[in-house]
């Protein structure tokens, strides 16, 4: 019954002045909503019977009026190097996908901000599939407290989740206003409580939106560039053929950085097509007056796929030639690639999503 479930009260995508208002709504007394929003966020409550020290009648209301707090897990799996990958089935039967790669020190959750993507990226294997919908903020927010939910339940440590990074399925700024609200919700330091540092953004480069990104959420950038002439961005990154190189550029010289802060610049390295000398060049002169950093990310190859990574000695001349014009440069490694985890791979199994032919530049 979509009626009914449209309905229904998604208590994870509110923030807690929201909730607040919303228990305050009921005549219950404040306190009840500092309650309920710990046993959201902080003790990771899977449904509304674990939160026990909440009034049955209490209790009664917001099963009636609020929709499950977990989406479905379909699947679970866990890479050789640690990586994990959970693919979540949403009330509509969307699907989408969440990874954890655990690090020394620290733990990286990369969540979804779309089922699908309408961007079309040929070398990306969601873009193939075309765009489903828009994600809610309750299911952008639900995918990092399931993960910590789960591993509070096998009794690890939901903090090993330290950083998220909104590079999953989907282009974040075309659902900002709902990716903002997540974000607000989790910076609250009674909550989540993720610093602004520990949130990344990655976006192809929605440049009208990314002045307001700037001043209004504050967490780190990350922006897809893959090649630094409009001719070949025109073609790896559709996008371009709307807002090009120099219009984004124009974008983030004034995109307001925070102290010490840089832009994070992703290249996914495809075998012939991005990865020259002179493509190295043309990076550095385009990033010259920008503070960057650099990660190369060694394309992750799906079936069907036009494209093939460069070999290891290009992606590190690559790096050498970025390096000796002063960039900061990181080769990414291929996390999770066992199990279709890696960068670009979350391949979604959208239903009723069409299969759209590639359009792509062969690797010559
Ligand atoms: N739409 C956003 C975020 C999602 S993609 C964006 O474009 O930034 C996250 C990153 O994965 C992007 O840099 C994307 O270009 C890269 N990517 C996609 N498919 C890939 C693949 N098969 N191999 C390596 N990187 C890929």
């Amino acid at each position: 019954m979509p009626e009914a479930s449209e309905a229904l009260i998604h208590l994870s995508g509110l923030t807690k002045e929201q909730l607040v208002e919303l228990v305050g709504s009921w005549g219950e007394k404040p306190y009840r909503a500092k309650q309920l929003w710990a046993w959201l966020h902080v003790r990771l409550a899977p449904d509304v019977d674990a939160m026990t020290d909440l009034s049955l009648a209490f209790r009664d209301r917001l099963k009636s009026l609020c929709a499950s707090l977990r989406p479905e897990i379909a699947r679970h799996q866990q890479a050789a190097d640690g990586t994990e990958k959970w693919l979540m089935t949403l009330a509509d039967g969307q699907t989408i996908e969440t990874v954890l790669i655990p690090e020394e020190g620290r733990g990286t959750l990369c969540i979804s901000s779309q089922a699908g993507c309408s961007l079309n990226c040929p070398f990306c294997h969601t873009g193939t599939q075309g765009l489903a919908r828009n994600l809610t903020t309750a299911e952008i927010v639900n995918q990092i407290l399931l993960v910590r939910g789960e591993l509070l339940r096998r009794q690890d440590e939901p903090q090993r989740v330290t950083n998220i990074v909104l590079m999953g399925m989907g282009e974040p700024l075309y659902n900002y206003q709902a990716v903002a609200q997540a974000v607000q919700i989790m910076l609250d330091g009674n909550g989540l409580a993720f610093g602004s540092r520990k949130i990344t953004l990655s976006t192809a480069g929605v440049v009208p939106r990314l002045a307001q990104a700037g001043r209004e959420l504050g967490v780190n950038l990350a922006i897809s560039l893959h090649a630094a002439r409009d001719e070949l961005r025109d073609q790896l990154v559709p996008l371009n053929r709307k807002y090009n190189l120099a219009a984004l550029k124009q974008a983030l010289q004034s995109y307001p950085l925070k102290q010490g802060r840089r832009i994070t610049w992703e290249y996914v390295l495809l075998d012939g097509v991005n990865d020259s000398d002179d493509d190295a060049r043309q990076v550095a002169r385009y990033l010259s007056d920008l503070p960057s950093k650099v990660n190369l990310i060694p394309f992750n190859p799906w079936p069907g796929a036009l494209f093939a990574p460069s070999t290891p000695q290009r992606v590190e001349r690559f790096q050498q030639l970025l390096h000796q014009s002063g960039y900061v440069t990181v080769i990414r490694d291929r996390r999770g690639a066992d199990i279709e985890a890696a960068c670009g791979q979350l391949t979604g199994l959208l239903q009723g999503s069409r299969a759209r032919p590639v359009t792509g530049i062969a690797a010559a």
